[in-house]
């Protein structure tokens, strides 16, 4: 079996390489590598799920076997289970996501028409919410989740009433183009306040830590990115639009039949949609983590809503600089906001997975950059990074000499010893 996926895998790389021996040969000894390095890592773990000094019971946690060993591999990876530990904790029932809390979690009342008003409730409550967690451990929270109602007031629904006041004047992200979306005008974004989901599925292609991932794709993106490896529903406006109730009920489908890791919002970019996926949380009940999967240009008021929301942070780092994200991405202040970003939810504690995906010709103007910025800012003990290869020239990338071709092994090579001069925690 093993030697038939080889030679396979060995005719898959043969047709791109042709004419470049070596290049294919380096392909296939890479292919060979990690298919016998996953399957020696998929048989240690299948017989142990258990990783008793971190006292997570993994047991139970859906994986993909046969196309994704690596997802197995990663439940006795300490490295993985140390740094997104709540994560973990979630998927073993030990903890509760953070939506589940904010639910039960009771707020003054409010009035829809004053969201000064609105905004200083939020402000004290997020507050108390955090002193909440950080004052009682895990098996507490759960006692005081189960022994109270919903009330009528509660921070969650408090964070919905918000997000859908924001759409009036919209400033979800750093463009804030101001514009009222609830009466069909729209902004950079080019998506009114109707949520458009281009796909929901089980996805297997994320990274070990997240696979199987219920991931919900929706149309539409505030940016422009010139490469965009998703363009057909980040540039185009696509999709349907799906009640917030139906979205919840198949989420609820898929964790009952233990299915899925988590909820994974992502688009286009979910930032334009908070609103509606607030709404979705809000009928919901499973204890399932959520995975915030976006280019992170969301504002400050954005990230305020989303805190107590979002359990792992899955943010692109896209640039080393605000030059190249102008020219290929068409956003202003790209690196300032991002850090911005970065800096906020990693000194709260929360923990991140960051995605760079390494672009051809930009080592020394980003992805150089982006790591030692990664190392010299952010609490590393709550982060993973995915420095990916994948990059290929799709949509309007071959306007653009620079990045018109794909990355050289060699290119790779380099990023990834930078990383691991730096001692950054890598994932893949
Ligand atoms: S999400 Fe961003 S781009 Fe879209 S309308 Fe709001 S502020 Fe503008």
């Amino acid at each position: 079996m093993n030697f038939i996926v080889v030679i396979l895998s060995g005719l898959c790389f043969w047709l791109p390489c042709f004419g470049d021996e070596e290049k294919y040969l380096r392909a296939v000894a890479m292919r060979i590598w990690s298919f016998s390095d996953a399957v020696v890592e998929w048989r240690f773990c299948v017989m142990t799920t258990r990783d008793v000094s971190l006292d997570l019971d993994l047991a139970g946690v859906p994986t993909v076997p046969f196309w994704r060993p690596d997802s197995v591999a990663i439940l006795n990876d300490r490295d993985a289970l140390m740094r997104f530990n709540r994560y973990w904790r979630i998927l073993s029932r030990r903890a509760l996501a953070k939506y589940l809390i904010a639910k039960r979690f009771p707020v003054d009342e409010y009035d829809l028409n004053d969201m000064d008003s609105m905004w200083r409730i939020h402000r004290d409550s997020l507050e108390e919410f955090h002193e909440f967690l950080d004052s009682n451990d895990d098996s507490d929270v759960m006692s005081w989740y189960r022994g109270r109602d919903t009330p009528r007031w509660n921070l969650l629904r408090l964070k919905r009433d918000l997000a859908w006041a924001v759409v009036r004047s919209c400033k979800f992200c750093e463009f804030k183009c101001g514009v009222n979306r609830l009466e069909g005008k729209i902004g950079v974004c080019r998506v009114d306040a109707r949520a458009r989901v281009a796909s929901i599925f089980v996805h297997i292609g994320e990274e070990p830590e997240l696979v199987p991932s219920y991931t919900i794709f929706f149309s539409g993106c505030n940016f422009r990115c010139v490469y965009c490896q998703n363009w057909d529903i980040s540039q185009r406006i696509t999709g349907v639009h799906i009640a917030p109730i139906e979205v919840a009920v198949r989420i609820d489908e898929h964790w009952r039949a233990n299915e899925i890791r988590n909820v994974n919002w992502v688009g286009g970019d979910p930032t334009p949609n908070i609103h509606f996926i607030l709404d979705v949380l809000m009928s919901m009940d499973a204890n399932v983590p959520q995975v915030w999967n976006s280019n992170f240009y969301n504002s400050i008021e954005a990230l305020q809503i989303l805190d107590g929301v979002i359990d792992l942070w899955l943010p692109d780092f896209k640039y080393g600089n605000n030059e190249c994200a102008l020219r290929l991405s068409g956003v202003p202040r790209y690196f300032d906001v991002v850090t911005r970003n970065f800096r906020i939810v990693s000194s709260r504690g929360d923990e991140i997975l960051i995605r760079h995906l390494v672009l051809p010709n930009h080592i020394e103007c980003c992805t150089k950059p982006i790591l030692r910025w990664i190392k010299d800012n952010l609490d590393l003990s709550k982060i993973r990074v995915n420095v990916m290869s994948q990059y290929r020239p799709e949509y309007k990338a071959h306007k653009y000499k620079d990045i018109s071709r794909r990355l050289t092994s060699d290119e790779f090579s380099e990023a990834i010893s930078y990383a691991q001069e730096l001692g950054i925690p890598l994932t893949r």
